[in-house]
């Protein structure tokens, strides 16, 4: 397909270069909103990844020489640009993701505080040094970088996961290859941009575009070091296993079921005004939304005002203020949370509040859904065992706290969680035994900030070393461990034929 019939080809950045693709197959990006085209989208050609790849590989040899001083100035600029463009940014996310603006301003944000965390990365890089690990000799670590680091991501946060990944590995001293989700590319390519602007040298950051194809093939190359993903449970599977496979260091976050567990003590104003807010918030197109409540003993008794709040709620357009969240990203994740609603209703939960049948004037053509409760569910049906990615909140009753923590630690996701009590044992037992990795303590979407690393755990990540924070310089980089000794006079020494140090 020739480029001049597309609408607005989003360019690849290869070299320092933003530059339309040759490529004859091409994907279309839409406004969730309206469901009109907005632009297309190129499957890279392998030619031109490889461009990308090598393009980076040279720039490697020299970014690594860059003092780290100035690799850190390189993020404080961006920090500054990012924040100076923060609301063209949320407008042109919304654009692409429907997100409601000031929810888009938090996505951007949210990438805003990584940037500042890289411009820590003197800090971050410090090695360790003891002195007189034997006579007269020292011994001290090195960090360096690896080389071409990846990233692919998700249509969930265009702006906050790609800043999640590309700032700290650069900042490291890598260079950068990142594959946005082909929903979104608006808004990596516009990151891109402010990077040069701030003094980004041609060639640290590349980006192609494209779906299960041109992932493959990046998964598959030899120049590349590191894989950095988030996004689904089976394409997480597949990132891992087959980036392991051909001796990569992969990080893979994938998807997610967060239960908050509410106590019977809990401020009941405000579980029911959390529970509305991260359960539909975003469409509950969030990894961390929550999207079971765990009602602990009479805290059951909270459905009928949380019906009430759930029904007041209304999604809409980005710029509409009174909108509490946007559209489905597509008319297919719109139908697969449809099916999922009546799987639920035929299984025999009970359907509190149904968004099925969600209009907002003036879009008839949007990917609406309404916020969707329901009570009496449980673990056996479909609700429960998949991840929604909907406006959709499903209630579990249960008798005890110890139950509700059996309950958590059964699921087989583990990346975020939380318990509301007014009760500091109760959250201490909780934050003690769950099996997941991010906590809330009366706090429901328990997203840690950049100096701590996001942690989930068990089948909502695959790997070992997290994202952002001391973790992700730690996937980024490798330790040298020097030992060292210089002679100031003539030691008499013959062979040491142990491995004593002497
Ligand atoms: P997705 O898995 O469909 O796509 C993610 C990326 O993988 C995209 O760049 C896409 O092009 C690529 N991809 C898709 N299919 C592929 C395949 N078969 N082989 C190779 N690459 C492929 O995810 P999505 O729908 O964009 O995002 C939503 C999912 O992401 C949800 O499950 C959500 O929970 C998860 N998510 C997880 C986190 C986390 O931190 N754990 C954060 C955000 C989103």
């Amino acid at each position: 397909m020739n480029d001049a019939n597309l609408i607005s080809p989003v360019p690849l950045y290869i070299n320092g270069e933003f530059v339309n693709s040759s490529s004859n197959q091409w994907i279309e990006v839409t406004n969730p909103a309206t469901n009109a085209v907005i632009a297309n989208v190129p499957c890279t050609t392998e030619s031109e990844i490889e461009s990308a790849i090598s393009s980076a590989g040279a720039t490697f040899e020299q970014w690594k020489e860059v003092p780290v001083p100035d690799r850190a100035r390189l993020m404080l600029s961006y920090q500054q640009l990012l924040k100076d463009h923060h609301d063209e940014l949320a407008q042109l996310l919304s654009s692409e993701t429907g997100k409601n603006f000031a929810d888009a301003k938090g996505d951007v944000w949210r990438g805003i505080e990584v940037v500042e965390q890289a411009a820590n990365i003197a800090s971050l890089m410090m090695g360790e040094t003891v002195e007189n690990v034997a006579s007269d000799i020292d011994s001290y670590s090195l960090i360096q970088p690896l080389g071409v680091c990846c990233g692919i991501t998700p249509f969930n946060f265009p702006a906050m996961i790609p800043l999640w990944m590309f700032p700290m590995a650069i900042a490291a001293g890598n260079t950068f290859v990142l594959k946005p989700s082909e929903q979104v590319p608006l808004t990596a390519m516009r990151l891109a941009e402010l990077f040069e602007q701030a003094g980004a040298p041609q060639g640290v950051l590349q980006i192609v575009h494209g779906s299960k194809e041109q992932v493959d093939y990046l998964l598959a190359h030899p120049d590349i070091r590191t894989i950095s993903f988030v996004g689904s449970v089976p394409v997480a599977k597949h990132i891992y296993q087959t980036g392991t496979q051909h001796l990569k260091r992969v990080q893979a976050f994938a998807g997610a079921k967060n239960h908050m567990v509410v106590m019977p003590d809990a401020k009941m104003e405000q579980v029911v005004n959390h529970l509305v807010g991260s359960s539909v918030g975003a469409a509950g197109q969030r990894c961390m939304a929550i999207s079971v409540a765990v009602l602990v003993g009479n805290a059951s008794e909270i459905i009928p005002e949380l019906k009430a709040a759930m029904q007041k709620v209304k999604p809409g357009v980005s710029d509409d203020s009174n909108a509490a969240y946007g559209p489905l990203i597509s008319p297919a994740a719109k139908q697969r949370v449809l099916n999922l609603i009546e799987q639920g209703k035929q299984q025999g939960a009970t359907c509190e509040v149904d968004g099925s049948h969600c209009q907002v004037d003036g879009y008839p053509d949007g990917n609406w859904l309404g916020p969707t409760l329901f009570s009496g569910v449980s673990t056996d049906m479909a609700i429960y065992q998949q991840e929604i990615f909907g406006p959709v909140l499903v209630c579990i009753g249960v008798e005890t706290l110890d139950e509700a923590i059996t309950l958590i630690n059964n699921n087989p996701y583990g990346n975020g969680t939380s318990i509301f009590t007014a009760c500091g044992a109760a959250a201490r037992k909780f934050q003690h035994r769950i099996q997941v990795g991010q906590v809330g303590v009366n706090v429901p979407i328990p997203v840690p900030l950049p100096f701590f690393s996001f942690t989930g755990w068990r089948g909502s990540f695959y790997g070992d070393l997290h994202a952002y924070g001391k973790q992700a310089v730690r996937f980024y980089t490798e330790t040298k461990t020097v030992t060292a000794r210089w002679f100031d006079e003539d030691i008499p020494d013959g062979p040491n034929m142990t491995i004593h140090l002497r």
